[in-house]
């Protein structure tokens, strides 16, 4: 689904590289995490796959075709970004998940439309907060209602920037369970960057280790090792299985 390819950025002509030759794939329906470091350019690729930031060179591709030529409308048809907290005034639940279908209806909703935006809540079961203020939601309620607004847009891939950033564990749990069901049920790919490695290990079914604007690491679970995580954020972390399931712990000091 997604394909990116030697992809180089730099934000100023003389700066450094913040992307230095990057390289991913993702397929339908998986869950990709990136991790890496603050300032290891986590953000900045997810701003080059949302068009938001233009490459130096590298491709980025979309089922084989060029997401660098699409226009904001194909793009958004493709790809949905999920903010960590909605801005929209005092709109209400409804109409903010209405407003995911812009690129869809134009200037005026249709019947289609309402009927799309009807559907998601029914599946989330957010019907009973159709009415409400988004503002006056909590933060991870208002986290889920971005998803919502995400979804309305029918994205084949989903991009999240630490998506449970601010969150407490109830709502952390909240969404990560959504975006799993999301994954499952609808094929939806999943772009993501977490700092918890066992929320990762938890969510993932493919891993980024980024450092220095570089992946030094892709795969599934397996490449999850002491080793590699102590290269990407310099810490040490013991990992053991428990009931089969990689624990990452931290400190490392071995008894
Ligand atoms: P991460 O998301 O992994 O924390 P970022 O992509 O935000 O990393 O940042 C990567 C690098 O790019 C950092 O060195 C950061 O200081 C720099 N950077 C981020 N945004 C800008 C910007 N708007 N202008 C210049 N440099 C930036």
């Amino acid at each position: 689904m997604l394909e990116i390819e030697n992809l180089c950025f730099r934000y100023s002509r003389r700066g450094p590289l913040v992307l230095d030759g990057v390289n991913l794939e993702l397929k339908d329906g998986e869950i990709g995490i990136l991790l890496g470091k603050n300032g290891s350019g986590k953000t900045t690729l997810f701003k080059t796959i949302l068009g938001i930031e233009k490459p130096e060179s590298g491709a980025i591709r979309f089922d084989g075709e060029d997401l660098l030529r699409m226009n904001r409308r194909e793009r958004a048809r493709r790809i949905a970004y999920v903010p960590q907290s909605i801005h929209f005034g005092a709109l209400s639940v409804y109409d903010t998940v209405l407003m995911g279908r812009v690129s869809y209806f134009g200037y005026k909703a249709g019947r289609e439309d309402e009927t799309a935006v009807e559907t998601i809540l029914r599946d989330m079961k957010l019907e009973d907060y159709a009415a409400r203020n988004v503002e006056e939601l909590s933060g991870g309620e208002r986290q889920k209602i971005a998803i919502a607004r995400a979804l309305a847009q029918e994205p084949r891939l989903l991009v999240f920037d630490e998506p449970t950033g601010n969150l407490d564990i109830a709502n952390e749990q909240l969404i990560l369970s959504e975006a799993r069901r999301v994954a499952r049920e609808k094929g939806i790919g999943i772009l993501t960057s977490l700092h918890d490695l066992n929320q990762a290990l938890e969510l993932g079914d493919r891993f980024f280790f980024m450092k220095d604007g570089q992946i030094r690491h892709a795969g599934g679970k397996e490449i999850v090792t002491e080793a590699v995580i102590f290269e990407t954020f310099d810490a040490e972390v013991r990992i053991v299985k428990i009931e089969g399931k990689k624990i990452i712990i931290n400190g490392g000091q071995k008894p």
